[in-house]
């Protein structure tokens, strides 16, 4: 589904990525974790084209991302990305939020773009909030809006960039729950997050990053009981 094959990125002179190679295969799910300034924001956003790197390849379902606008197009069509910080358009309502790219990118018409968006917006339980504005909805429900909203492209992966972060705690769990509904469902999903009790859960791999590198990756049971490298026992004294 998604290969990363020798990737490098420099942000100028600073290198971001060293030489990362990466493979997630179709209903897989990873998380990505690693201290502060690892480089996991910047891995995932090559994976859409949100940052351009200047080494090696990525695919995402067969088709080799590059900068032409028709091939950017193609792998956002495939790719939804949720963030930190919502990201929801503040002049429209939560339903309008999720019929806008359905309509505008691929053409889907008005009435098929709503009716996924109340589907959508029912799954992630906040159907009841489709006539309000993003202002209106606490952090946890808007961050459901943000995930119904990437859902409404129907995705083939998600990308997931600390989708918790910026909530209270009291809503961490309406927004784990929807990330695991989505992943019992069988997406494909990777997510940048440190919600252990979520990697142990869901993650078919945990991938630790260190200094713009890939340290070690293993399954959940294995990473969190015998780390590998003095890197990822440090971080996982640290968190933990
Ligand atoms: P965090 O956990 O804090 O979100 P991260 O692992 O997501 O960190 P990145 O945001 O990918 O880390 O950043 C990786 C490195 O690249 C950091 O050293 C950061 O300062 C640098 N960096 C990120 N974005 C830019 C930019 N636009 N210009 C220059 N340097 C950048
Ligand atoms: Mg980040």
């Amino acid at each position: 589904m998604i290969t990363m094959a020798q990737v490098e990125k420099w942000y100028g002179s600073f290198q971001a990525l060293h030489d990362i190679n990466m493979t997630v295969r179709s209903g897989e799910r990873i998380v990505l974790c690693g201290p502060s300034g690892s480089g996991k924001s910047t891995l995932i956003r090559c994976i859409n084209h949100l940052e351009t790197y200047q080494k090696g390849e990525i695919r995402v379902g067969g088709i080799v991302l590059s900068d032409q606008a028709k091939t950017i197009d193609a792998i956002r069509r495939e790719v939804g990305m949720v963030f930190q910080q919502f990201n929801l358009f503040p002049h429209l309502t939560v339903l309008q939020n999720c019929m806008l790219a359905p309509m505008k990118a691929i053409g889907v018409g008005r009435a098929e773009a709503e009716e996924r968006a109340r589907g959508l917006l029912e799954r992630v339980k906040i159907l009841e909030q489709a006539d309000k504005y993003p202002v209106q909805l606490s952090g946890g429900q808007q961050q459901r809006v943000a995930i119904a909203r990437a859902l409404c492209m129907r995705p083939k992966v998600m990308l997931f960039d600390e989708p918790t972060s910026a909530l209270d705690p009291e809503m961490v769990k309406e927004v784990l729950d929807t990330m695991i509904a989505l992943a019992d469902e069988g997406m494909t999903m990777i997510c940048v997050t440190h919600e252990m009790g979520f990697a142990r859960q869901v993650a078919d791999r945990v991938i630790f990053m260190a200094s713009g590198a890939i340290v070690e990756e293993a399954p959940p049971a294995e990473f969190f009981t015998n780390p590998q490298h003095e890197r990822t026992r440090k971080f996982l004294g640290e968190i933990l």
